[in-house]
């Protein structure tokens, strides 16, 4: 049996477990996550954790330091950052869309006590300027991962520009990279347990509670990330990437499922990278610094919540939405998704700016919390598939540079 089927097997069977226990011994089930469920889940997150930060480290140094040259780079973050915004933007608008055909917030429910405080969100602004590191060993030492990425661009071109001086120093990172990668292998081969675990413990303890009266949020929400991932990533794969969205999907299916069982891109890295370099072929560099950004910064599946959540918000209370206030959730929940950080749940404390924005109330979100732990899941399988694609698409649009330089090499030999 191969890995991605075990993994999909503990799933399944972590839910099943999961469920039944919750209805029909809750007491064994306290018992069961208590000593079993919980500590496998816990023990399989911490060991790919563990190795977020020097993969991170590693890989983007080795990345940029093989590609060598700063303008290929520049090419490269360029058409990434194009496709997280535009297929970001794509994910609310169909999101929006889903919402005002669906009114899943058309219900009548009990607002009166719904109360949430909100947690200071990052602003913009901090998150861009916060980019350089001031000490890149605290970065490091906090996991902050847009300023890991930055400082491992700086020492990847370093290496690059000083070329043989610093041989050693490449030789190390490129050991370096291969230890990371192996225990990646490693540690994959507890996914099936780790998952059942995190698995049973979450639906254990989350039963179906609220899932019945919010059930048409959450078949908005759902509809939305199917869509997006269908027709959005499939399109995009099979055009601009070349890659059958059938293959795409299967090749990609391991990573999902650890992202779904995770609800974390950030602790998925270093299975998503692995998974796109080992099955999607994207070759090492590429991989190496698309998908970590992708990581931080792409996350349309947290857009589409944030898209069917304003709405629904709005509907629950009765507000209207001006075409005006549309553009401007678009706009807010692109930068929202921007800021989330690939961490479970924070999604759902991002949504606070996109409220406030177009003046809706944020104890609102009370109302979906109790039900976002199904959701974030659902979303963050999707946020890392959308990072794949731009691998993929990337890669695949890079090809004519290489070839050209593996040309130009030919001849020069
Ligand atoms: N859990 C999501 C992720 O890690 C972020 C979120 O939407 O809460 O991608």
């Amino acid at each position: 049996m191969n890995l991605t089927t075990k993994i999909f097997i503990g799933l399944i069977l972590g839910a099943a477990v999961g469920i039944t226990l919750h209805f029909t011994a809750p007491d064994l089930f306290g018992t069961l996550d208590t000593f079993i469920f919980n500590p496998l889940g816990t023990v399989f997150l911490n060991l790919i954790k563990m190795l977020v930060v020097p993969i991170v480290f590693f890989s983007i140094t080795l990345g940029t330091a093989s590609l060598g040259d700063p303008k290929k780079l520049g090419r490269i973050g360029g058409k990434t950052v194009a496709f997280f915004l535009i297929t970001t933007t794509i994910a609310i608008s169909i999101a929006l869309s889903l919402a005002y055909i669906f009114e899943p917030g058309n219900i009548s429910i009990d607002t009166a006590d719904a109360s949430y405080e909100s947690e200071k969100a990052p602003s913009v602004v901090e998150t861009f300027t916060g980019i350089i590191p001031t000490n890149p060993i605290q970065a490091m030492a906090e996991g902050n991962m847009l300023q890991i990425i930055a400082f491992s661009i700086f020492i990847g071109l370093a290496l690059a520009i000083l070329g043989k001086k610093t041989e050693g120093i490449m030789k190390l990172i490129e050991q370096g990279n291969d230890i990371m990668m192996y225990l990646v292998n490693l540690i994959m081969r507890f996914a099936p347990y780790g998952a059942f675990g995190l698995l049973a413990s979450a639906i254990g303890t989350m039963g179906l509670d609220g899932a019945q009266a919010m059930g048409m949020y959450m078949i908005v929400v759902i509809l939305g990330l199917v869509i997006h991932a269908i027709v959005t990533y499939g399109s995009a794969v099979s055009f601009l990437g070349k890659m059958n969205p059938i293959k795409f999907f299967k090749g990609f299916f391991p990573a999902m499922t650890v992202g779904f069982s995770t609800s974390s891109s950030s602790s998925t890295l270093p299975i998503s990278m692995k998974t796109a370099q080992e099955n999607l072929n994207v070759p090492k560099p590429v991989s190496s610094f698309v998908q970590p950004l992708g990581a931080t910064i792409n996350m349309d599946g947290t857009a589409i919540m944030q898209g069917v959540a304003t709405v629904f918000i709005a509907q629950v209370y009765n507000t209207d939405l001006s075409f005006g206030q549309l553009v401007m959730v678009v706009l807010t929940a692109v930068l929202a998704s921007i800021g989330t950080a690939g961490v479970p749940g924070v999604g759902l404390i991002m949504l606070a700016m996109v409220l406030n924005q177009v003046q809706l109330p944020v104890e609102g979100i009370a109302l979906i919390i109790g039900i976002d732990r199904l959701l974030d899941m659902t979303r963050t399988a999707l946020n890392i598939t959308g990072d794949a694609a731009c691998a993929v698409v990337v890669a695949e649009s890079e090809k004519k540079y290489d070839d050209a330089s593996e040309e130009r090499e030919a001849m020069q030999a």
